[in-house]
């Protein structure tokens, strides 16, 4: 194997390699500690100034004040958080609607339904998700809307989100957080597990309005409360430390990247260039998703004509040094995740692989 190889995994997935090697210099000797961000206590001056950096970075990345906002560092996946929000928002007497858009989305559905009434205001699953409803039908007063950004197993991205009014919206950003410019001022809740677009697996980043907050329930067990750990500014327990510096270096390469204007325009261009080999392939590879104004620039998922081939092509891309472009075992077929630290020289190489292969077989 080479140092660095193109690594198209959904999830945890590449992260840009200065990222990596500095992280790397930050696991010996953290800040000229003398001590690993591994070894140092949370709550030492030194980490707790890098914890509190990356929360406002973060903020500042979306345009949202610490007046109005809060960035927590939660453990447990971006699974946990499919139901402490139902725990923390919804009673046995509402309901909260949810827009059913993939295999993730579907599981925050169902974990909502332990807590109070759900309707699926919106759902593609008749077509197997291959697109992003843009009707939806909403509960007057709902407790919230939730809805799922970005569908990472079938490929598909949200580009109109419901008008919620008064209604707060929440939102799982899991595979695309921060990939793009959004007005996140209209969501009162977001979470992303870290491991696609902003770190390593273990920290679940929730940014959190804090008005909502206040009205959250409160009879609910103290680690599930939102209200606990934003009163302790996220370190009401051992945070996981060692994500959270790296989610820390992360947020400092968007911003020298140029922020999310610049992040987004080179996403922009990953996938229009991984998209149009596929549209230009005389129907060799097939894109999944049916509507194109729904297709994803992060998970880009496409079929080949049999599934030996698929296979082949898959073992052959490893051979290329081009890794993790088999499809979630849930859906098959092929796909290429290419995050925000995907590179346009990896979206080359997979496209030139993939004219070759498509010559050969
Ligand atoms: N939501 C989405 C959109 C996801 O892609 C994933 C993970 N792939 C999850 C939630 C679950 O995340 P975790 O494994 O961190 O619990």
């Amino acid at each position: 194997m080479p140092e660095r190889v193109h690594n198209f995994f959904a999830g945890p997935a590449t992260l840009p390699y200065e990222v990596v090697k500095k992280a790397a210099a930050g696991m010996v000797n953290f800040k000229d500690s003398g001590m690993s961000v591994m070894e140092v206590s949370h709550r030492s001056g030194p980490f707790e100034s890098m914890f509190k950096e990356a929360q406002n970075d973060m903020l500042g990345i979306m345009g949202l004040t610490p007046e109005e906002y809060v960035v927590l560092f939660l453990g447990g996946g971006a699974s946990m958080q499919f139901c402490q929000v139902p725990f923390n928002f919804l009673s046995q007497d509402q309901t909260a609607d949810y827009i059913v858009t993939g295999g993730w989305a579907k599981k925050a559905y169902k974990e909502a339904k332990l807590f109070g009434k759900v309707n699926a205001a919106a759902s593609s699953e008749d077509t197997n998700f291959s697109y992003v409803p843009t009707k939806f039908s909403l509960t007057p007063g709902a407790a919230y809307v939730h809805t799922t950004s970005n569908n990472t197993l079938v490929g598909t991205q949200m580009r109109h989100f419901p008008e919620t009014g008064a209604v707060p919206l929440v939102c799982d950003m899991s595979s695309d957080f921060l990939s793009r410019e959004l007005d996140y001022g209209k969501f009162s809740l977001i979470y992303a597990g870290a491991q696609k677009n902003i770190g390593p697996a273990g920290v679940t980043a929730v940014i959190l309005r804090k008005s909502w907050v206040e009205k959250a329930k409160t009879d609910i067990p103290t680690m599930m409360a939102y209200s606990t750990h934003i009163k302790e500014e996220s370190l009401f327990n051992t945070p996981p430390a060692l994500p959270v510096y790296v989610v820390g270096l992360m947020m400092k390469w968007i911003m020298e990247q140029g922020g999310l204007k610049a992040v987004e325009k080179n996403n922009d261009r990953k996938a229009a260039i991984l998209y149009s080999c596929i549209d230009d392939s005389d129907g060799y590879y097939k894109g999944t998703v049916t509507d194109p104004d729904s297709r994803s620039l992060m998970n880009v998922c496409f079929r080949l004509p049999s599934e030996e081939l698929e296979a082949k092509f898959v073992n052959d891309a490893k051979k290329a040094d081009l890794i993790g472009l088999k499809g979630h075992r849930s859906v098959g077929g092929c796909r290429a995740s290419i995050y925000n630290a995907m590179t346009i020289e990896g979206v080359e190489a997979l496209v030139d692989f993939m004219k070759k292969f498509r010559a050969a077989n």
